[in-house]
């Protein structure tokens, strides 16, 4: 094909684009590229080309397929941007350019979030470069077969992790199932032959399936004077496998792996087809989901609902209109082929997603979380739920509570203890109810714990949870390194305390200031035989000096304790070897950034201790309004089993204590008693709540 014959091809799919320049480009990336070959043994600039005419299909502009023409040329071939942006200006030099240093980011061996990173800087700047790269990567998953088989899992792994959910985020549907299944078949080659094999083997009864669906709906739709299109399809092979894999089923017992598609002319056209449906066949209302009155973030939009069909087969059918299904098969394409035209500022009104994803690249300084956050914004939104103000939010699969609290705003989720959605409280740790309006419950004695980590799904509600903790850790810290100081100073009886200076302290620990050093004694980086060796020379009293001698000096009987309880809830680690409550004689080991291990006083363990790592601790009196620490729950639940792990398993979540335990079962019933120790009220709450919701627990008292 000339480059005259190639350019009037992509004319014809979209007329208005620029012959001159495509022509111009075309040429100059065949000179570029000549005498280089693919591993097909095809000329290379077969390639370009082929990325070109994708970028056609998707309704691009001359300059991008220009750059798509362009894209490995200064990568292959003796030209550099410099020539490129002389030849045809800076617009296409820039994209050029993006592309070329996305390839070289990726040919690191740092595959990972700084990749992405990166790409993100430049997407943010140039969005057409994604289409650009999603063709580059099409084209190349066709000819995969020429690789070698490691390259050909590794590309096809990215392709699987990175490329498709990229396509899928934008709504670009088509490229995303051809992109997996194409990633698939070199991933897991015996289960795509499988799959393959038998949507072959029952193609012929599939459709003569469909036929018996489309045939009665048309004379339907007919009758009504319903213009419509109606078309039955095969899934594509991995969303098929998928399925198979998230419902733990064959493939012949799945009945979705075809779905019925009616396109109609308008909007009004959609409501009026579902009800013609419904009327042929019953629908089951709970698989009834309208993306037209409330679009997926990708802009998706539809009817989805699921009919008992011929022979009590249940059948997906979805119902859109035609603007409805272009967005669908070029996704936000559809809407970029104009917008891509706008000036810079608009565009990035139209990314949003882009926009929230560089603006948390520079909140995110680890990036392994920003990997997280990417691959989560990456994933299809499927949840949502509303505010009382009847702000819509939406969430990746799987979201809590508390997720949703955090992201309405920060103070919410901080002191977030459930919520009330559709006349239920939920626990923090539900998920959210898809489509309810959630109203978040909180209490200014609630506050995080390392628990809630595991309770939330996105980045944005751990990022805020994991930076809280650092900060009470830091002050809990510094507090209890005090604490441990004013006590040792007290138990050497160093009479001079006066001449202890902060400076001395601060050089003889290498730290900055006063509070770092504290800070490191509590969280147990500094070892108490430092302390200890640093204070004798302040130490002139006998008393002392004898103690010194018997390097006992921090755990002996006549010392004072230091007290411990809710300040330095945090740093305490009760030892799994004994199981000590809070109340019980403890000592305490101070651990290398952890801070306390908590003992029984009588544990076997404490004797291959070194004295000199010993702490003697005594717990604090609770204050009058931390009284409300011990409280006993009584359940009343029907006998099932493994209700009591359950029971249990909620309770441990929340952290609190276990101290005794009564359960009774008679005629079926189970009736429990649970002695709690807990820290606040809003625990309390919390697990009240949380245990409401485990299965057949019928009342929940706490006293
Ligand atoms: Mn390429």
């Amino acid at each position: 094909m000339t480059p005259e014959d190639i350019a009037q091809s992509l004319i014809d799919i979209n007329p208005k684009l620029d012959r001159e320049l495509l022509i111009k480009t075309l040429i100059f990336a065949i000179d570029a590229h000549k005498g280089q070959l693919r591993k097909s043994g095809e000329p290379y600039v077969v390639h370009p080309t082929n990325v070109g005419k994708t970028l056609a299909e998707l309704k691009m502009d001359t300059t991008v397929i220009a750059a798509g023409f362009l894209h490995d040329v200064v990568e292959d071939s003796e030209y550099s941007t410099e020539e490129i942006e002389e030849k045809f200006g800076t617009e296409i030099a820039e994209m050029v350019d993006s592309v070329t240093r996305i390839s070289d980011i990726q040919k690191g061996i740092d595959r990972t979030a700084r990749t992405f990173k990166k790409f993100l800087a430049y997407v943010s700047k140039r969005p057409q470069i994604i289409a650009i790269k999603l063709a580059d990567r099409l084209d190349n998953m066709h000819t995969l077969q020429y690789l070698a088989p490691e390259r050909q899992k590794a590309i096809s792994k990215e392709t699987l992790d990175f490329y498709a959910p990229l396509a899928h985020r934008l709504g670009l549907y088509s490229f995303k199932f051809e992109l997996e299944d194409l990633a698939f078949k070199y991933l897991n080659p015996d289960e795509y032959t499988a799959i393959e094999k038998h949507l072959e083997l029952t193609s012929k009864e599939r459709e003569e399936y469909i036929q018996s669906i489309i045939f009665p709906l048309n004379i339907k739709m007919n009758l009504e004077q319903l213009d419509c299109d109606i078309r039955g399809r095969s899934k594509h092979i991995y969303s098929i496998y998928e399925k198979m894999k998230a419902r733990g089923c064959k493939i012949d017992e799945l009945y979705d792996i075809f779905a019925i598609r009616i396109i109609v002319n308008q909007i009004a056209d959609c409501y009026m087809a579902l009800g013609y449906l419904h009327n042929l066949w019953m629908p089951l209302y709970s698989r009834f989901k309208d993306y037209i009155a409330v679009p997926k973030p990708n802009l998706y939009q539809s009817l989805h609902t699921t009919v008992i069909g011929p022979q009590g087969k249940l059948v997906e059918v979805q119902i859109r209109t035609k603007d409805m299904n272009e967005t669908a098969e070029y996704g936000m394409a559809a809407h970029w082929a104009y917008k891509f035209n706008l000036k810079k500022e608009e565009l990035e009104k139209n990314m949003d997603w882009v926009n929230k994803i560089t603006k948390m690249q520079n909140e995110i300084s680890n990036s392994t979380e920003f990997l997280g956050f990417l691959h989560e914004s990456l994933l299809p939104e499927d949840s949502y739920a509303w505010t009382p103000q009847g702000k819509k939010i939406t969430l990746p699969l799987g979201a809590t509570i508390l997720d949703f609290a955090f992201a309405v705003h920060t103070d919410l989720g901080l002191h977030c203890l459930g919520a009330r959605a559709a006349g239920k409280v939920l626990a923090i740790d539900a998920s959210i109810p898809t489509g309810e309006t959630i109203q978040i419950l909180q209490s200014n004695s609630q506050e995080p714990q390392e628990t809630w980590l595991s309770m939330t799904k996105t980045q944005k509600a751990q990022n805020t949870i994991r930076h809280w903790l650092r900060k009470a850790i830091t002050t809990q810290s510094m507090l209890l390194g005090k604490k441990i100081w004013q006590k040792e100073l007290q138990n050497l009886k160093i009479s001079n305390v006066n001449s202890l200076y902060d400076a001395d302290i601060c050089k003889a620990f290498k730290v900055q200031n006063i509070n770092a050093f504290y800070e490191n004694l509590g969280k147990g980086e500094i070892p108490l035989k430092d302390i200890f060796t640093f204070l004798k020379q302040y130490s002139d009293h006998s008393y002392a000096w004898s103690k010194l001698k018997l390097f006992n000096v921090f755990s002996s009987s006549e010392d004072s304790p230091i007290s411990i309880g809710y300040n330095e809830r945090f740093l305490l680690n009760y030892a799994s070897c004994c199981n000590p409550l809070p109340g019980d004689l403890v000592k305490g080991i101070l651990k290398s950034g952890k801070g306390i291990e908590i003992h029984k006083e009588d544990c076997k363990i404490l004797n291959k201790i070194p004295q000199d790592q010993l702490l003697a601790l005594q717990w604090e009196e609770p204050e009058a309004a931390e009284r409300e620490q011990k409280c006993v729950l009584r359940v009343e639940a029907t006998g099932r089993v493994a209700i009591e792990k359950d029971i249990f398993s909620t309770i441990a979540k929340y952290n609190a204590l276990v101290k005794k335990t009564i359960f009774e079962s008679k005629e079926g019933r189970v009736n429990g008693r649970i002695d709690l120790l807990a820290f606040n009220s809003a625990q309390i709450k919390n697990i009240e709540q949380s245990l409401q919701t485990v299965a057949g627990i019928r009342k929940v008292v706490v006293s």
